[in-house]
């Protein structure tokens, strides 16, 4: 048996445009791809459940013959590399702390041990390390690293997806990863929702280009409106590339890509962000945030997870990302706004319940994200920027239609009143069929009141 390479895949689920693939095909030697489940190398930030759900299907309709195992990286790296006599493993880079540190570690004792390794880019289109300020130093804000990256973009040229790859015959059984849930089977809504493969992704792209692209600026912000892309699980997972995204829109006229450009260009920018602060998921970047008088209230956080806030379109939101494991942009700011500054509550335990029930939970996106809306992170919005939850919903749902596909008990109310509920006339509810603390919650905190009572703890923040 000739010696195989071993790809290491990780969140690189593709055969397009994949450089660790492309050269251990180029090798000429037998490939033998192994996925490797290792959670307590990841510790809290294991894929969530959703994360996993997706990851199930990813590697079951992943165009190679995946050895998949469960386990400590470098021990089943070590085994099969034994079992296989394999002296080569190749892999693409990640940049979530804990990977780094685990891939430098296994990167070193294997080198040590004569086997040769070789790491690829692939996972952003400008490496976290590759874009600089003249000083030398990180970018800690979007517009002047946004010039940068659009300057060095140049003419994108994609892999092709290898074939006639010969795989090894390496005769090793797989690990039941039990990556779906079973007691209970939470993912119905998740099927219906999603179809997860390289090519639903390639599909989901070129339908959005033709569809949706041109009124990407105008209609983003409208979570009715199947106005964004939902390419965001797909990236995560790497079963598309950030390259084949930006080389599709260099096919089309530049005027029309700008917007979206710019939003591949911010998911660049957040692993820039975690490369360059690793302790960004756990800690306030801006000085006084730790000190916050964030609140612990469990019975609130608990209503706000399930969509029983009293307020529509954040329990349409937090009902969307349950029932599909994904939510619109617009919306992800305002919940997170609704919990750490009507509710007082840390943003880390957004990032938390995010992390768990997101199909495209990237630890990178997700603590920017929430560190953004906080006003504690890199270029955030200032804390004193508090969305009211009524006119957000207002002004961007405004005929309600996306809280009534998520709230269908509210679904009888007109327009006028389906952001504000609690104001209704009686009669109003009366004709919907709505019952207000029974059918539908009251609102668990009065808007004025809440934002007096965040303002004051920032002020108190700053002067501290
Ligand atoms: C509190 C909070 C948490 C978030 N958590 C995540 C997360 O865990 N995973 C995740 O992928 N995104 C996260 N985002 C960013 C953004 O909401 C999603 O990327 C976007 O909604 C995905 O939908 P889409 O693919 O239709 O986006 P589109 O509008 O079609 O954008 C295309 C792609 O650009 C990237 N992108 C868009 N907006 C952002 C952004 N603000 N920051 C970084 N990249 C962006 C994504 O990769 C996205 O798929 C978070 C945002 C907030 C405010």
């Amino acid at each position: 048996m000739t010696a195989p390479i071993v790809l290491w895949l990780r969140d690189d689920l593709r055969t397009g445009d994949h450089p660790a693939l492309h050269a251990a095909v180029s090798s000429g030697k037998p490939v033998l791809p192994l996925f490797i489940l290792d959670d307590a190398a990841a510790g809290a930030w294991r894929a969530g459940g959703a994360a996993r759900w997706w990851l199930h299907h990813a590697l079951e309709a992943l165009e190679m013959p995946v050895l998949r195992r469960e386990g400590d990286s470098a021990t089943i790296l070590d085994e099969v590399i034994e079992a296989t006599g394999a002296d080569t493993v190749f892999w693409t880079r990640r940049y979530e702390p804990f990977a780094i540190g685990q891939d430098r570690k296994i990167k070193a004792d294997l080198k040590a041990r004569g086997i040769r390794v070789a790491s690829f880019p692939g996972r952003t289109l400008f490496e976290p390390f590759g874009i600089r300020q003249k000083n030398g130093g990180p970018y800690k804000v979007f517009t002047p690293y946004f010039r940068q990256w659009q300057s060095g973009l140049g003419h994108l040229v994609c892999l092709p997806r290898p074939d006639a790859t010969r795989w090894s015959d390496h005769g090793l059984d797989n690990d039941d990863l039990r990556l779906l849930p079973t007691a209970p089977d939470w993912a119905g809504g998740l099927r219906e929702s999603w179809r997860v493969s390289e090519e639903a992704a390639r599909e989901r792209l070129d339908a959005f280009v033709e569809e949706a692209l041109d009124s990407y600026a105008k209609d983003r912000d409208f979570p009715a409106i199947a106005g964004v892309s939902r390419l965001s699980p797909f990236l995560h997972a790497g079963l598309i590339s950030p390259r084949q995204i930006v080389a599709r829109l260099q096919m089309v006229e530049d005027e029309r890509t700008f917007a979206y450009l710019r939003q591949i260009a911010w998911r660049d920018f957040a692993a820039h962000c975690l490369f360059h602060n690793p302790a960004m998921p756990e800690t306030s970047l801006r000085a006084g945030f730790e000190a916050f008088p964030w609140r612990d209230d469990a019975e609130r956080l608990r209503a706000w997870q399930e969509g029983r806030t009293g307020f529509p379109v954040v329990d349409a939101g937090m009902r969307e990302l349950w029932q599909t494991g994904y939510m619109h942009n617009r919306v992800r700011m305002l919940t997170g706004s609704f919990l750490t500054k009507n509710l007082m509550i840390h943003w880390r335990s957004g990032l938390e319940w995010f992390h768990d029930t997101l199909v495209d939970a990237d630890l990178a996106n997700n603590s920017m994200g929430w560190q953004w809306v906080a006003g504690s992170g890199i270029d955030a919005a200032p804390y004193f920027r508090i969305f009211n939850p009524t006119v957000q919903g207002e002004r961007f749902d405004p005929n309600g239609d996306y809280v009534r596909r998520f709230v269908p008990e509210l679904a009888r109310l007109p327009a006028e009143w389906i952001h504000k509920p609690a104001d209704a006339p009686a009669d109003v509810l009366d004709r919907a069929d709505v019952r207000l603390g029974a059918s539908y919650p009251s609102p668990i905190v009065d808007h004025a009141t809440a934002r007096n009572r965040a303002l004051e703890a920032f002020r108190n923040m700053k002067a501290s």
